[in-house]
């Protein structure tokens, strides 16, 4: 799938960690290339950092955001000119803890989803703690320990999850995935649906790992009201 001038990469492929790419433009602190590995910020995740290199030449990118004419890969220092093949290559310990926070954030909401009835208000996933808010108005401690006891249960069972490209003409057609389509912009003729076992699905554009079990253990931190009926929470991963 393609964002302006550049071929997606991470959407098919979540475990893709280097790449080789054609630089497509070279603005004032930023590359976008024709293709990419790296997931812009967006979507409630942080974005990718890691490298490109250039020859012998390594430029560390600091961040990558999208933009109209595709991603760009913000640079420490510029050197790449249109029409240079670069390598890149992304700070995969960091990826592959957001990815595991990614996963476990969508286990976690389906949990306190079913049992509650909340409905997400927003995320933020990060690599230390990732944070989540809901719209409930009882939503106390016990409550949210429990649901977290279970989202682990849920994640230690090992469920696969999968990636899907799917027509929205035949999304609307499948029972279960008519709501999802329904709610993807209408300019979108192509949806990815990210499937975790039975437990969750959802239109999603973010990295995820293969199996729940590489998550490990959700970790509540804290629990904050954020208004009348918007509860904050905030957790970490154990590793
Ligand atoms: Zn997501």
């Amino acid at each position: 799938m393609q964002a302006g001038k550049t071929e997606l990469l991470y959407l098919r492929d979540s475990y893709l960690s280097e790449f080789e790419a054609r630089v497509v433009e070279a603005g004032e602190n930023y590359v976008v290339l024709d293709r990419t590995a790296f997931h812009p910020r967006g979507g409630g995740l942080v974005s990718d950092t890691g490298v490109l290199n250039l020859g012998a030449e390594t430029f560390q990118v600091i961040g990558a955001e999208m933009s109209e004419e595709g991603v760009r890969h913000i640079l420490d220092k510029m050197g790449p000119r249109t029409g240079d093949t670069v390598e890149g290559r992304l700070d995969w310990d960091r990826r592959y803890r957001l990815m595991r926070m990614h996963t476990a954030l969508h286990v976690l909401v389906a949990v306190v989803n079913a049992r509650t009835g909340a409905l997400i208000t927003g995320n933020q996933v990060e690599t230390e703690a990732s944070r989540v808010d809901f719209s409930l108005e009882k939503f106390d401690r016990a409550l949210i320990e429990s649901c977290v006891a279970e989202a682990n249960q849920r994640l230690a069972e090992g469920h696969e999850v999968k990636i899907r490209f799917i027509e929205r003409e035949e999304a609307l057609k499948t029972p279960g995935l008519v709501k999802l389509a329904a709610k993807a912009p209408p300019d979108a003729p192509i949806l990815r649906i990210v499937e975790i076992g039975d437990i969750d699905a959802q239109l999603d554009g973010g990295p995820h790992v293969k199996n729940t079990s590489e998550v490990g253990q959700i970790v509540l931190r804290k629990i904050e009201n954020k208004g009348k009926s918007n509860r904050r929470l905030y957790f970490t991963l154990n590793p």
